[in-house]
C-alpha cells in the first residue's frame, strides 16, 4: 500500500477497546464516556479486518487501546492474529505487539508471549508511587511494576514508554532512564499531544523534548544511532547503561514525511493520521457483507486519502484540542 505521499504503509495499530482502568490526565477527563459495548467490532471481525491489511502488505500489527487488557478475551485475538505470523521472507505478518499501562499484565504475560509476542510497550511516566497516583488519578505503581517485571519474567522484551509532563514528572528522566538502563528495558520519551478535551491546559502540561534530551545531556552520553522499531522515534545509545533512550517529537520536530502506518479504532473506524479527522467506516462495509476484495478495495481508497501530516500547533491549543478524539480511541 503506497499513499498519496509515496510512503509505503506497513504498520497497523488497532485500538481493540476505548476503556481504561485509569485516567491519566494528559489523555483522558476523568468523567470520561465510552462507547456502548453494542459498537465495539467483535474479536473475529477485528481479526478478519486485520488480515484483510496483512493481505495488503501490513507487517507489523500493535494492539492498543483504551487499555488493551481490559478487553475481555483479548488472549483469543492475540492468538488468532500470531496464527498470521510468518517468517516474512514472502511478506505476511512479522510482528505483533502491544501498548499497554501494565495493570493486567502479571496474569497476561505468559498467555502473550505463548502466543507469540516478543515486545511490550508499557507506559510509565513516573516511579514515584505517589505521582504516579496523581498521574493515572487510578492507579497503583506496585501493580504495574509487577506486570513489568512479569513480563520479562515471560520472556518479552520490555520499553517504557513516559510522556514528559512539565512540573509532573520532568525532574525524574535521570532516575526513569537509570533504572530502565539497570535493568535491560529501553525508555521512550513522548511529548504530549492536544488531543481530546481533558479538562486542563494542554500547554500547561507541554514538556519540549529538546529541552529534555539537553539536559539529559549533562549526565549521559548519548550516541544517536540508527536503530528503529519501525516507529517515529528517535533513538540514542546511552554509553552508561548499554540500552537505548528514545524521542518521540511530535511537536518539537514533525515525523510526518516518514509515517507509515494507519490506525483502526475498536468500531471498525480507519484513521490514517492520528492528528487528522478524516476516516473511513469499514465496519460497515465489512457488516454489508463485503469480500475479501471489497474490504481490500475499502482499504485501499482509504490509503489514498492518507494527509500529509498533522497540524498540531501546542499554543493553539490552550483552549480547544487540534482534534476533538482522545488519544485512546486510536491508541496513540
Ligand atoms: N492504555 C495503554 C497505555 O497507556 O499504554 C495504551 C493506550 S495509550 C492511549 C497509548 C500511549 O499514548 C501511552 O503511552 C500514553 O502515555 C500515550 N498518550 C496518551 N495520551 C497522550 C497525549 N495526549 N499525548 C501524547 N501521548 C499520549
Ligand atoms: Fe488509559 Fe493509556 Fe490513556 Fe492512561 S494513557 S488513561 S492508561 S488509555
Amino acid at each position: 500500500m503506497i499513499d498519496p505521499f509515496g510512503r509505503s504503509i506497513t504498520y497497523l495499530r488497532v485500538s481493540v477497546t476505548d476503556r481504561c482502568d485509569l485516567r491519566c490526565v494528559y489523555c483522558m477527563a476523568e468523567d470520561m464516556t465510552f462507547l456502548p459495548r453494542s459498537e465495539l467490532l467483535s474479536l473475529e471481525e477485528l481479526d478478519c479486518l486485520c488480515g484483510a491489511f496483512i493481505r495488503l502488505g501490513v507487517t507489523k500489527i500493535r494492539i492498543t487501546g483504551g487499555e488493551p487488557l481490559v478487553r475481555r478475551d483479548v488472549t483469543t485475538l492475540f492468538r488468532s492474529l500470531a496464527a498470521r505470523l510468518g517468517s516474512g521472507s514472502h511478506g505476511g505478518l512479522r510482528e505483533l505487539t502491544l501498548t499497554t499501562n501494565g495493570t493486567q499484565l502479571a496474569r497476561h504475560a505468559e498467555a502473550l508471549h505463548a502466543a507469540g509476542v516478543r515486545r511490550v510497550n508499557v507506559s510509565l511516566d513516573t516511579l514515584d508511587a505517589a505521582k504516579f497516583a496523581a498521574i493515572t488519578r487510578w492507579g497503583r505503581l506496585d501493580r504495574v511494576l509487577d506486570g513489568i517485571f512479569a513480563a520479562r519474567a515471560a520472556g518479552l522484551a520490555v520499553k517504557i514508554n513516559a510522556v514528559a509532563l512539565r512540573d509532573l514528572n520532568e525532574d525524574e528522566f535521570d532516575a526513569m532512564l537509570a533504572w530502565c538502563g539497570s535493568h535491560g528495558f529501553d525508555l521512550c520519551l513522548i511529548e504530549t499531544m492536544p488531543m481530546g478535551e481533558i479538562g486542563a491546559h494542554r500547554s500547561d502540561q507541554y514538556l519540549p523534548l529538546s529541552l529534555v534530551r539537553s539536559r539529559l545531556r549533562r549526565r549521559w552520553t548519548l550516541a544517536e544511532t540508527s536503530y528503529s522499531t519501525g516507529g517515529p522515534a528517535r533513538y540514542f545509545d546511552v554509553a552508561e547503561t548499554g540500552t537505548r533512550i528514545g524521542f518521540i517529537t511530535p511537536m518539537t520536530h514533525n515525523f510526518c514525511e516518514t509515517c507509515n502506518r494507519v490506525r483502526l479504532t475498536c468500531t471498525g473506524t480507519l484513521f490514517m493520521c492520528l492528528g487528522q479527522d478524516d476516516a473511513a467506516d469499514l465496519r460497515r462495509v465489512l457488516r454489508a457483507g463485503a469480500d475479501d476484495a471489497a474490504l481490500e478495495e475499502a482499504i485501499l481508497a482509504a490509503v489514498a486519502r492518507k494527509p500529509k501530516g498533522h497540524d498540531f500547533i501546542i499554543d493553539r491549543c490552550r483552549d480547544a484540542p487540534a482534534v476533538a478524539r482522545h488519544m485512546s480511541v486510536t491508541g496513540g
